[in-house]
């Protein structure tokens, strides 16, 4: 079993708040608990006690700051690296509980949500920053869909994206656990992934510990079925193929 995102930090939803400000402020002041030093020498830690555990980190792309980003990060040992798009300028958008971020929808509309996360995407495959990229097309995430003559040429376009960066994409059981219940990414993406030839790790995007592993064996079967036989790993920070098991016979 291998599970590639983890969140060690607990985030539940918080309590709506009233203006995009003070929201913004209650996500930084969770995330502010988190103490990277530490953080990285309780893996360390596990490791040598034997633990089969790498050190990794989830990378939040910010546009205009990723030189500074990589300085931080490079000052870590990390063994592997998600990029992800989670903010557009300042609209959190995956947090559609929160009444001011699920507003934004509205305000911006569907279309121009879709096309600014393809164009943050696509930066963040250019960055440097990460090795996989993790839930591709989690824009979909409140199930606020474009029509569907926009969202097949999103996926074609993002499909592009991932192959011309070399990168490996994470699978994610995350999403069938919100509201577009549907895991990240789409069947389709997925297919042309593979035909593609990209690599895939898989995650659960756990951020309590109930969720580890979340529908892990649906997971398998999934990708399985789309026709991948490995996903990758990054063991001591190199790349390296893991054989799927083999489905079980009836
Ligand atoms: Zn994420």
């Amino acid at each position: 079993m291998i599970d590639y995102h983890l969140h060690v930090w607990p985030r539940e939803p918080g309590t709506p708040t009233p203006t995009p400000a003070d929201a913004t402020a209650q996500v930084w002041a969770t995330e502010q608990g988190a103490d990277l030093d530490a953080y990285c020498d309780a893996v360390l830690a596990a490791q040598v006690e034997g633990l089969p555990v790498e050190l990794g980190i989830e990378v939040d792309l910010l546009p205009g700051r990723v030189e500074a980003m990589a300085k931080v990060l490079a000052g870590y040992p990390f063994d592997v690296r998600l990029g992800s798009v989670h903010w557009l300028g300042a609209w959190l958008f995956d947090a559609y509980g929160t009444d001011v971020f699920a507003a934004e929808w509205d305000l911006r509309g569907v279309e121009t949500a879709w096309r600014d996360y393809l164009t943050a995407f696509g930066e963040l495959a250019g960055s440097g920053l990460g090795e996989v990229l993790a839930h591709c097309d989690l824009i979909k995430i409140a199930r606020r869909f474009p029509d569907l003559a926009m969202r097949a040429d999103f996926e074609n376009r993002l499909v592009e994206v991932v192959a011309s960066s070399g990168l490996a994409v994470e699978v994610s059981s995350a999403g069938w656990r919100k509201a577009v219940a549907e895991q990240y990414p789409s069947q389709s993406i997925l297919e042309q992934l593979h035909q593609a030839g990209v690599e895939i790790t898989l995650g659960s995007d756990a951020h309590v510990p109930d969720q580890v592993a979340f529908e892990y064996g649906r997971l398998v079967d999934l990708v399985r079925g789309t026709g991948f036989t490995h996903v990758v790993a990054f063991p001591a920070g190199s790349k390296t193929p893991i054989a799927l098991d083999p489905a079980p016979t009836a």
